[in-house]
């Protein structure tokens, strides 16, 4: 038998939360609503996104980023919030990263916004970690098999973000082309970045 509280819908526990949080004095409902407008609208994906063409058209950015990702990032205007350890990783046709957070829903905000569902589901959380392959294989990225899988764990000290690799044909592309193919799953490696 299950109780009460788990027939109440996420959105309406959340309500339930944040009426608490105001009466208490606790939070600032309209703080609160500027953070999530934030993170609607002004911080996701299409950050990192960014990153990742600047890397592709620019060696030396390249190298910055996998150097010390937190301040390259920061060199385009990216940071805050669970952004203040960044650590990119590449991904090539001979290795493969793909990031989980095990423990809960760690996430490089300031460049992919908030995490997918997928993302925090226990199934992914605890699968990908044990047959990383066969979980990529569901969410159709099928890897051969000599290529080996890292998979990296996000944590409150690090949040791990993938630099895709750049497909083939697009030589000709600006770096606002390049930045309009890569998608959030490939800088997370659960996909690679589509030739146009
Ligand atoms: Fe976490």
């Amino acid at each position: 038998m299950s109780t009460t509280e788990e027939h109440l819908s996420p959105a309406l526990r959340t309500e339930a939360l944040e009426q608490l949080l105001t009466e208490r004095g606790l939070v600032d409902p309209a703080v609160m609503d500027k953070f999530i407008a934030t993170y609607e609208t002004a911080v996701g994906p299409m950050n990192g996104a960014k990153v990742v063409a600047r890397a592709w058209v620019d060696p030396e950015y390249q190298q910055r980023l996998l150097g010390d990702g937190t301040a390259a990032i920061k060199e385009l205007g990216f940071g805050g919030p669970q952004g203040e350890h960044i650590v990119v990783v590449r991904n090539t046709p001979q290795e493969h990263n793909v990031v989980v957070c095990t423990l809960c829903s760690c996430y490089p905000w300031p460049v992919l916004g908030l995490p997918p569902s997928w993302y925090k589901d226990p199934a992914y959380r605890a699968r990908v970690v044990r047959e990383p392959r066969t979980v990529l294989a569901e969410m159709g990225l099928d890897l051969p098999d000599d290529v080996p899988i890292t998979v990296r764990d996000s944590s409150t000290e690090v949040r791990w973000f993938v630099l895709p690799e750049r497909p083939a044909g697009t030589e000709d592309l600006g770096e606002e082309e390049l930045a309009a193919l890569v998608t959030r799953d490939a800088m997370v490696g659960v996909a690679k970045v589509a030739a146009p």
